[in-house]
């Protein structure tokens, strides 16, 4: 390809709104542009990229066994209400009515329109299984879409949808996508974490997702550093921390009095009292430390919530960040907000600031975090303004608490839930996400097969995403440096650039040459035969990241030699002009 017949507006300065590398690069490099926010026009070298992550993930699913199918990006809302996705999908599902009133969305997935494909035709457990799949525009109305492609509204996504006779069937299905995977993101030239995951909207009884860390990954990720446990955030526990002097307290209580069991009675062997105390304006656990000198440990921060509809308190440490995946998790709730502070009178007889979980009305569901049960004469808010209250024992003060659970978001430094070791916290960006779905989708939808002994059953199955484009953009994120994308080469535009240092007589005949050569060996190849000043093009070279450039310049051409740059190391050298081809095909080889 010749650049002066090419699309490639460059910008060398960097665009404002653009926050992140690849975002700022690809747009830059003339990748990508904007039609509006979240919505891209992939120009023809971002494209080229694109493809090229496509066809990678294309072989590896061709290989697995998964069929390539095209399924429609306008979908009818009937399927949707059948599945009872029609609500809980909320405003991220773009929705619309055709001519005749019909109700219609853009597909954000397509879990539905497989089960209504296989609803009519599987009949029988010889049926079975099979694995199809797509690559395909999807559509969600993100709330705050950003960060270029990483974050659009609409992008390209891979799908694939595993059917199976049973629980046994998906475990194995499930892991050929997985080992599927490694390989893409491999091939791709990405450093990629799996990590457990939240299940999230789709349901289902198991979730990995893939991850390549990166700073301005939005995702935070939990490491164990002694042993393989990783956890996406949302989903990663903590083992329960039992501090040195409350154990040894129970095993005291245990060996002196059998009151161990019964936390009433310890709390009233701890005895003091409930008490109320001023606390002008102290709204934040800090001011509180600053006030009443008691350290954050000993505080129960109360967060009101509606869940759907329904007012909800939940209880976490002083110390301690509320995890809002883990509360909807354990309410099973669909919509999930923070309370306003108008709300706090009626509908929690309370003030914002000055929560608290004692004497609370019925109407509202109390839940914990596993560490507020260890707590003693802790400190919470008196419901009441400028008020809180000290000694407040859980057990024996907080009349209703429904559950003691899993709510708390973890920490770096927090024990690791499989061997103890230390866990540490990174950012990640998700290209890829696994589910097990068991029979969530073919339930509801009548999915259904008759087994050996003639009797019906719903199909298991397992959804298996990849985000081509956000895979594009996770690269630029790992490969860059200060002047430009450094593209891996399996996923670079072109493997080659010729950049000529002028473009007529010796040089531009030797460039359109060499150029045709390298063509006619099957590599791709971009010349850069431009009307540009040399600074120009070694700029945009080194911004567009292909992974070889040859530079031909009128002095090493008397010695029959050209120049050639590796872009991820800086290396230089000569090569001789006659045997120019085949030295740049070993070195792409040693490239890769
Ligand atoms: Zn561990």
């Amino acid at each position: 390809m010749k650049l002066s017949k090419y699309y490639m507006p460059t910008l060398r300065e960097v665009p404002a709104d653009a926050e992140i590398p690849s975002h700022q690069l690809m747009l830059r490099a003339g990748m990508i542009r904007s039609l509006s926010a979240g919505i891209y026009s992939y120009l023809p070298l971002g494209y080229r990229v694109i493809r090229k992550v496509e066809q990678i993930v294309r072989e590896e699913m061709d290989r697995s066994g998964a069929l390539e199918v095209l399924m429609p990006a306008m979908q009818v809302a009937d399927i949707w209400k059948e599945s009872g996705r029609w609500e809980e999908f909320g405003p991220l599902m773009v929705r619309f009515k055709d001519r005749n009133e019909r109700e219609y969305c853009l597909g954000p997935t397509h879990e539905e329109v497989i089960a209504d494909i296989v609803r009519d035709e599987v009949r029988s457990y010889k049926d079975l299984p099979f694995n199809l799949y797509q690559i395909q525009t999807k559509v969600r109305d993100e709330i705050r879409p950003r960060f270029g492609l990483m974050r659009a509204k609409e992008f390209i996504m891979k799908d694939a949808y595993t059917l199976d006779r049973d629980e046994d069937g998906l475990d194995k299905a499930y892991q050929n996508m997985y080992d599927a995977y490694v390989r893409v993101f491999d091939r791709c030239g990405l450093d990629t974490r799996v990590v457990e995951a939240d299940s999230g909207a789709m349901g289902g009884s198991g979730s990995h997702e893939f991850m390549v860390l990166a700073d301005s990954g939005e995702d935070d990720l939990a490491f164990c550093t002694e042993c393989e446990y990783a956890a996406n955030v949302e989903r990663a526990e903590a083992a329960l921390e039992i501090s040195r002097a409350s154990k040894a307290a129970d095993d005291l209580a245990e060996t002196s009095a059998d009151t161990s069991n019964n936390p009433a009675a310890d709390a009233t062997t701890s005895g003091v009292e409930i008490e109320k105390v001023h606390t002008p304006e102290a709204t934040t656990i800090e001011d509180l430390v600053d006030m009443i000198g008691v350290s954050p440990e000993k505080m129960i921060k109360t967060m009101a919530y509606v869940a759907d509809d329904q007012p909800v308190v939940a209880l976490v440490r002083g110390d301690d960040q509320l995890n809002e995946v883990k509360l909807r998790n354990h309410l099973k709730a669909i919509e999930l907000r923070p309370a306003h502070p108008d709300e706090f009178p009626e509908r929690f007889g309370s003030v914002a600031g000055f929560i608290g979980p004692v004497d609370l009305s019925e109407n509202i569901k109390i839940v914990a975090d596993r560490r507020i049960q260890e707590l003693e004469k802790a400190v919470t808010g008196a419901n009441e303004k400028d008020y809180h209250l000290v000694n407040v024992n859980p057990h024996r003060d907080i009349a209703e608490i429904e559950a003691f659970t899993e709510l708390r978001t973890v920490q770096a430094g927090d024990p690791c839930p499989r061997c103890g070791g230390a866990l540490e916290i990174k950012s990640g960006i998700e290209v890829g996400h696994i589910f097990k779905l068991g029979t969530k989708y073919s339930s509801s939808m009548g999915a259904t097969y008759l087994d050996e002994n003639g009797k019906t059953q719903p199909i298991v199955m397992g959804s298996y995403g990849i985000g081509i484009t956000r895979v594009a953009a996770a690269a630029v994120e790992q490969h860059h440096d200060d002047r430009g994308i450094v593209w891996p080469l399996p996923l670079a535009p072109f493997q080659v650039i010729i950049l000529p240092l002028g473009n007529s007589g010796d040089v531009g005949r030797a460039a359109e040459e060499i150029y045709e050569e390298l063509q006619d060996a099957g590599l791709e190849v971009l010349l850069d035969d431009r009307d540009e000043r040399a600074g120009v093009k070694f700029n945009d070279a080194e911004l567009i990241g292909i992974p070889l450039r040859i530079t031909i310049g009128s002095r090493s051409l008397e010695n029959d030699k050209f120049e050639v740059q590796i872009r991820r190391t800086g290396k230089e050298f000569n090569i001789d002009r006659s045997s120019a081809c085949s030295e740049i095909e070993n070195l792409l080889e040693e490239i890769e």
